[in-house]
Formats: C-alpha cells, structure tokens, sequence
C-alpha cells in the first residue's frame, strides 16, 4: 500500500496505521454524539463559508477550504478522533448560549462571547484581528439589533483574546474612554512579553504546531485541536482601563453583576474566570475546553503551571458548582445543564492534576521525561471523555513539560550533559552504522513494518550527514508523514505532516518580517525595549567594544544608562552617567516611531525630535552590532547559514 521513493506527494496511510485507526473506532466512545448536539445549538446565523476579507479584499478567514470535513467517516490518513474533532470546529457562526448570552464561534480560532446588559453589550475578548472582530460585531448586531458595546472584558493574554480589540471599538468609543476595558492584573506586562523575546524564534516553531504552510486537506491539515487554524489580519493591543486584582472582586457593568476568579499561570501568565448570577453563566475563558489544553505548546513558551490549573478548576467548582446553568469557554462550544458542567470541570480538574501527580510520582521513581511518557497512560474514566483527549495538548508531551518545570532539560545522564550537535552526531551515526546505504536499507524494512519512532530518528541522522541524499530525505518525509496520520494531536500531525513537506519541497517562501506595530511598543515599558535590543547584540562582534548612553524620555518622565561592556548590553533606570559617549534626549514615542520604521533616528534629529550631546556616532556603531534575524531557519535539516 505505501510506497517510499523520491516523489513528492502525499503518500497513502500504511497498513499500520490503518490498523491503529480501525483500534481507535473501536476503543472511543462515537456512539456519543452529544458535543455535536451542543456545538450545534443555538445557531442564529454565520457568514457564508465563515469568510472575512479585508478592506483590500484579502481573506482573513475562511472555512471553504474545509469543506472535504463534510464527509462523517474518517479517511485512512486522519485518526478518527481527531477527525472527528476537527469537524466539530467547523460549526461556525452566532449562537445563541442562553437568552442574552451569545457567541460568535468558528470566525476565528477563538470566540467572542456576548452578554448583553440593560443598555449595550458586554463583549468579551475579541478575535485575533480587528477585521474578524468587525465581522462579528456585525453579525451579532445582525440578528440581536444594534446596541452600544457597554464594556470589553479580555479574559487574558494570548492574541487571539485581545488582537482584534480596536474592530469592537471604534475612534468614538475609545475617545469617549466611557467603556471599560476589563483584564485581570499584570495584563499588559503579560500580553506582549511572551512573545516578544523569543519571538523570532517562536513564530517559526508556530508554523510546525498549526500548519499554516500545509495544504488543507485529508493528507495535510485538518485542524489546530483548538480550533481550525491561526486567523490573519491586522492585530492592535488595547490598554485595559480596570484590572481585577482578586479572585471574589465583583463588577457591576451595564446592570449586570459579573464575579471575577483569578487564575494566573494557568493557560496564560494573566488570566481570569467569571460568572454572572443574572443569566447563570460561567465562562472559564481558556482553562477548561474540549481537549487536553498544552502544558507546553510546540511554538515554545513558559512552561505552564498543571497544579495551579488544577486547583483554579477546583476554586471554580468550589465558588460556583450547581449555580451555573450554561458554561462557556473562548474556544469550542458551551455545556449545559448543572451536572454536565460539573462533570466536566470536575473531570478536567482531575486531568492536569493526574497528568501533574503521576509525572512528579514517576519522575521520583527516577523515570526521565520520555520514559514517562512512554509509561503513563490516562485512567479509563478520563481517557473515555472527549473533551479530556489531547488534539491541542496531549498527555506525552504534556508529562515532558511538567518533568521540565520541576526538573528542566537534563535528565540526569552525563550521557546527555554535552552530546555532540546534530550534523557532527549524524556524521559518527552514520559511520558507525556503517554507512548511508546500511540505513536505508535497514529503514526501509523497519518502515514496512510500521516502527516510524525509530526509523524517524535514525534516518534524522542520515539527513543530518548527508542533507544532499535524495533517498534519505525521502525516506524521513514519508515517516514523518505516516506518524502524522496517526496522531491524535492536531499540534502533532501538523509537525510531522509540514517536517515531511519541508524535507520534500524544502522550506516555504516567508515575505519579510514587519517592523512592529506602533500599538505593540507603545505596551511595552522602556526596560522590555532594552531587553529586545539586548538579545539582538551579536556577542562576537562586541568583542572589546566599550559603549555608555543616556537616555531621557521627556514623555515617560524617565532616564536610563545603556552601556555595552563584556559583550553585553545592560541598562540602569533613574540614572545617567556622568561620562556617557552621548546623550539624547526624546520623547518614547519618537523612538517608538524609529523602531516601528515610521522615521529613522537620523530624520528625527533633523525635525528636532531628538536632541544630543556628546558624539552620536557611537549609537550608529551601537545599532551595526545587531542581528537581524531570519524569519526561516530550518528545522529538520542542518542549517544552511553559519550562525556564531
Ligand atoms: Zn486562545
């Protein structure tokens, strides 16, 4: 059934993995259609193939391509499972939750939920674009009237809460500043700082978790576990104007009381819960969705927190168990009914809190990361709940992520401790395995006999050797694809299925990265733009470079010293140095403008924006240190570009 070679093209499913799914239709519960039911309910209305364009006519978002999704029964390349789950996210459009509550789903990986308040509306987070937000909003409006937005609660950190923010409110409404931007605390310190160190880096790493290169379709993606795909369009943060400190705070907005529970470092550095008594809602915003949520997503990210989750769950059971007639999240479809709702925090409590108890148990045995994952199965009554089964997270990376925050990368193996890198290992593999042609040979009847883990990491060997060899990067692309057939995860077929891609057709074109948003450096605090600039320094060319600069910002009341000695770029705030190179004197936003390539430092200081003294020559040669970085770098082959 399955051929190896040089072509290019998706293969078939293997035997083995046909066999694997035909387990799989048998071990799972299908016969329960009650998340269809419920995904379903309420539907008001949608937008013809859920498609938003923007106002140049680009797609921002669209189901069409899914629409192979119709057909009810699994095809051999797609775990029935996940399958199954990835034609549940396809329900899109607005939906009724309970009368005054709506939402909008399916319009974006995330939800915009609705609440509407004696006068207006209680929009809560708002898509990943303000295009998809715009759409929404219209939607809604559609089929409820229009009404005034009364407040915009964003229940945390991630995009895709908040990217659309400025589509919900427009010029009027945020210069009136009568509507409230609701967020839990540290909102702002949080919503930009994940991403914006490791940004370069992470942004590559997210083209593996959601496949936004991979053709849509049976052999390629399907879905993200989470929701279909990431959303495009334009994105601006907005600063809340009320933050809740504490879980137990209430609000009264618009008429209606919302009670707020805290839950930081749970799904988000920042997040929250609410519940509103009026209408018998509670929205967990992100913490207790259809599937096992990521502990550690593949983009890379602060490993996140299983314990707290678990007991924010706990917390939230605890405050409102049996109170709530309808729960909702910011991503999938709500549960109705005391006892379903109940169920499924309890249920999803008990997940991250096993997933937690267990690691920590097997890793006090002495298991390292992967050997628990190997050894760790979810108990049966946890395993047989849909909304629990890993398409976004999954259990054998989620261990992995729970092992590193206790116990970080090394497992203890001086083995491990400084192993060659990839390309130099590869070589030695190779020839101790007695050549490339041995491997081949001995990959091939490996692969015919369905062992991908192994086969995989081998011929990775090969490929690392040999970039070159025709046959072996074939022969990996076709592994990666089988493991990507039969994974579950959504994150993982993504990776396996774009690693195959990339070895077959080599990386995709990625137009340059944009300079950053104007809204985006106006979130961020001086010291994170230093910090920014810091890991941009390229070390070796710092060698013997001695460099002192003051900085006032007359805008932002404050001043800094920024020296480069030993290679490294530090920052004293509230001081200036007696003998810096140069001092400059500017307004934050003028060097927001500089970053944001809406001017240079030099036409500023010719507008007069920027004053100096001292010789200005030794920023310039400050600002010819740094790297760019690439928006592509490869992954599952050695890199092409010397990097030092
Ligand atoms: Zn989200």
């Amino acid at each position: 059934m399955t051929q190896t070679g040089n072509s290019e093209v998706p293969k078939d499913a293997s035997v083995s993995v046909v066999a694997q799914h035909a387990a799989t239709l048998k071990a799972l519960p299908f016969s329960d259609t009650r998340d269809f039911d419920e995904a379903s309910r309420g539907l008001l209305g949608t937008l013809e193939h859920a498609r938003i364009t923007s106002a140049q006519g680009r797609v921002v978002w669209s189901l069409e391509p899914y629409g192979f999704l119709a057909e009810e029964k699994a095809p051999p390349t797609v775990d029935p499972s996940l399958w199954r789950q990835s034609r549940l996210n396809m329900n899109h459009g607005l939906f009724e939750v309970v009368p005054g509550v709506y939402q909008v789903r399916g319009l974006d990986i995330a939800n915009m939920t609705l609440i509407e308040g004696e006068r207006g509306v209680i929009v809560v987070d708002t898509l990943t674009s303000i295009e998809g937000a715009r759409a929404a909003m219209e939607l809604y409006f559609e089929h409820r009237g229009k009404r005034p937005v009364a407040a915009v609660i964003l229940t945390h950190t991630h995009t895709d809460h908040w990217g659309g923010a400025r589509g919900v409110l427009d010029e009027a409404a945020l210069a009136s500043g009568i509507v409230p931007i609701i967020a839990p605390n540290l909102f702002m310190e949080h919503a930009v700082s994940e991403n914006i160190i490791a940004g370069p880096a992470m942004q590559r790493r997210a083209q593996y978790q959601f496949g936004p290169f991979l053709a849509k379709g049976s052999r390629g993606q399907v879905d993200c576990g989470l929701g279909k795909s990431m959303a495009a369009g334009s994105v601006a943060l907005l600063r809340p104007t009320d933050l809740i400190m504490a879980t137990g705070d209430k609000r009264t907005i618009d008429g209606l009381e919302f009670e707020f529970q805290m839950a930081p470092n749970s799904e988000a550095p920042a997040e929250m819960h609410f519940f509103v008594p009026r209408y018998r809602l509670l929205n967990l915003a992100e913490n207790c969705t259809h599937n096992f949520h990521n502990l550690l997503p593949f983009r890379g990210a602060d490993v996140r927190d299983a314990l707290a989750w678990s007991k924010y769950l706990g917390e939230a059971l605890q405050m409102w168990g049996g109170k709530a007639d309808a729960m909702c999240g910011q991503h999938h479809w709500p549960v109705w009914g005391n006892e379903r709702i109940d169920t499924m925090i309890r249920q999803q409590r008990n997940l991250y809190k096993f997933a937690h108890d267990q690691t920590i148990r097997l890793m006090n045995h002495g298991l390292t990361a992967t050997e628990i994952a190997e050894t760790i199965k979810l108990p049966a009554s946890l395993d047989g709940a849909w909304h629990a089964r890993g398409y976004y997270g999954h259990i054998r990376h989620n261990v992995k992520a729970i092992y590193q925050k206790y116990l970080g990368w090394y497992d203890a193996n001086p083995v491990n401790l400084d192993p060659l890198p990839p390309v130099e290992a590869g070589k030695k593999y190779v020839e101790y395995m007695g050549g490339a042609d041995a491997i081949l040979a001995r990959g091939s009847k490996d692969f015919a006999n369905g062992e991908f883990r192994f086969v995989a990491q081998a011929v990775s060997h090969l490929v690392f050797a040999e970039p070159d060899n025709q046959a072996a990067r074939a022969l990996l692309a076709d592994t990666f694809e089988q493991l990507g057939y039969a994974a579950e995860s959504a994150t993982w077929r993504n990776a396996y299925l774009f690693g195959a891609q990339e070895l077959r057709q080599g990386m995709p074109k990625a137009p340059p990265r944009p300079p950053m948003p104007r809204e985006t450096l106006a979130a961020l605090r001086t010291e994170q733009l230093w910090d920014v600039l810091g890991v941009r320094l390229n070390g070796p060319k710092a060698e013997g470079k001695y460099i002192v600069l003051n900085w006032t910002f007359t805008d932002a009341d404050e001043i800094f010293t920024l020296t480069l000695e030993n290679c490294a770029l530090t920052y004293v705030a509230g001081a200036l140095a007696p003998t810096a190179d140069a001092s400059f004197t500017l307004p934050r936003s003028t060097l927001d403008e500089v970053i944001a390539k809406q001017t240079s430092f030099p036409e500023a200081v010719a507008a007069g924006k920027i004053k100096f003294t001292g010789n200005p020559m030794r920023l310039a040669e400050l600002m010819a240190l740094m790297d760019e970085f690439p928006r592509m770098f490869e992954i599952v082959e050695p890199k092409r570009a010397v990097v030092s």
